[in-house]
């Protein structure tokens, strides 16, 4: 993006954004002869064109396995991959490459973490999860706890929509010295609550805990830096910032990773081999068993890129503006029910209509070309506490545009209508 473009942004110049619509080309098209809006964005974001092409490019030109080959287009791709690593790093403000795991994605990562930790744990330590956590952030510490037979606890969310978000005081009494690992989403995929990351990784530190993030719904909404958060471990998914599917990662504070045992087995994470045992390579080679995804660490490593030349922070104005108009959009729409927190969210609206069950709200609007997503979202414990039988969900990112808002919002009223 060139400069010119970048000071406008700044200056918040609505057309702008057009130019940054135009780079996505998916989202000019349409579906059963309407015009496309896109808003499931917290499910996965579309791509620029500078992510396709970079993927385009490296199969084209350099696609071949990395770290073992000593061939001119081995030596591309092992340089590409880790220079993927190197620009993540930026991106969030790591101190070292090192530090960043390449995974399939924030359940992988937390299965990583999750199962390396559960070989310290044992009965009488507690992991503390919230009532809010995504079934990626829930079952590998379910599992960790049979494993290690430690026991888990949920810090409970308040109020009868959760519209308290996470009840903070609560955390002192179930944040106690038994307590060795706090897992968290930063922001919400359901009821978008931004929770107090750095208060929380600081109050975990305080009794002995390691902190883990769930910054799915984070990552790429605004800025983001690994070391002013103060957390142990971060997990991401590529494909929500504008990156490709099947990459993600797991960052971990320096040294963490040392003390860590591998998680999959296989090629490329070894130092020798012999019939009965292994020795592994330092992190974070040791956490990558086999093939990695090479092309879809270049092309997030675009995504980055990309990200970047828009600025974070225009982003994160961009994102708040265009959930503010949606919120106040749905609400006007007789019927319609809002969950989660009034204020401070993350960029999407989740809701309910007396009219309609979730999914004959989605189908309706699918057919009028607008993509929402309806049902727990991969919540199901939480939907369960707020007596829901699941949601509706807008999701926005910083392509959407207001017309879009009033487009769904004309939909959706319609839809109470037609279900009245
Ligand atoms: C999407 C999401 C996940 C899971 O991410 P994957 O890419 O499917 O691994 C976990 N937590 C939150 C909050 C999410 O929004």
């Amino acid at each position: 993006m060139n400069p010119a473009l970048h000071a406008a942004i700044a200056a918040g110049s609505a057309s702008r954004w057009e130019n940054v619509r135009a780079d996505f080309p998916i989202l000019h098209q349409q579906v059963h002869d309407k015009p496309l809006v896109y808003l499931d964005n917290a499910a996965t974001a579309q791509k620029p064109r500078a992510v396709i092409d970079a993927l385009v490019r490296f199969y084209e030109r350099d696609n071949s396995n990395v770290h073992r080959g000593l061939h001119a287009l081995s030596m591309r791709a092992t340089d590409a991959y880790e220079g993927a690593r190197a620009r993540v790093a930026q991106f969030i403000n790591a101190a070292d490459p090192a530090e960043i795991i390449f995974t399939r994605g924030t359940t992988e990562s937390v299965n990583l973490v999750a199962r390396s930790l559960a070989a310290g744990l044992k009965p009488g330590d507690v992991i503390l999860c919230t009532e809010m956590e995504h079934h990626s952030n829930l079952v590998p510490w379910q599992q960790a706890a049979r494993l290690s037979g430690a026991e888990l606890k949920f810090v409970p969310v308040l109020g009868a929509d959760a519209e308290g978000g996470l009840d903070l005081a609560a955390l002192d009494s179930l944040l106690t010295p038994q307590v060795k690992v706090f897992a968290f989403t930063h922001i919400s995929n359901t009821l978008g609550c931004i929770n107090p990351v750095a208060e929380l990784c600081r109050r975990a530190r305080a009794v002995g805990a390691l902190s883990v993030v769930d910054a799915a719904q984070s990552i790429g909404h605004g800025p983001f830096d690994v070391r002013a958060l103060g957390a142990d471990y971060v997990a991401f998914s590529g494909h929500k910032m504008c990156g490709p599917t099947a990459i993600g990662a797991l960052i971990a504070r320096p040294g963490l990773l040392d003390a860590m045992p591998p998680f999959l087995g296989g090629g490329e994470m070894i130092e020798s081999v012999s019939f009965l045992q292994s020795s592994w390579r330092e992190a974070p080679w040791r956490f990558e068993a086999g093939t990695p995804p090479i092309a879809q660490a270049i092309g997030l490593a675009a995504a980055c890129r990309y990200l970047d030349s828009i600025g974070l922070d225009h982003i994160a104005a961009r994102d708040a503006a265009l959930t503010a108009a949606l919120k106040s959009s749905l609400a006007s729409i007789p019927g319609l029910r809002i969950v989660g927190p009034p204020h401070e969210r993350g960029s999407l609206v989740s809701f309910v209509m007396d009219q309609a069950h979730p999914h004959d709200l989605v189908t309706f609007a699918g057919e009028k070309g607008l993509c929402l997503r309806g049902g727990h979202h991969c919540t199901q414990p939480l939907m369960r506490k707020l007596g829901l039988p699941g949601t509706v969900r807008a999701s926005l990112y910083f392509y959407n545009s207001f017309d879009e808002i009033d487009a769904a919002t004309r939909i959706l009223a319609d839809a109470g209508r037609y279900f009245a």
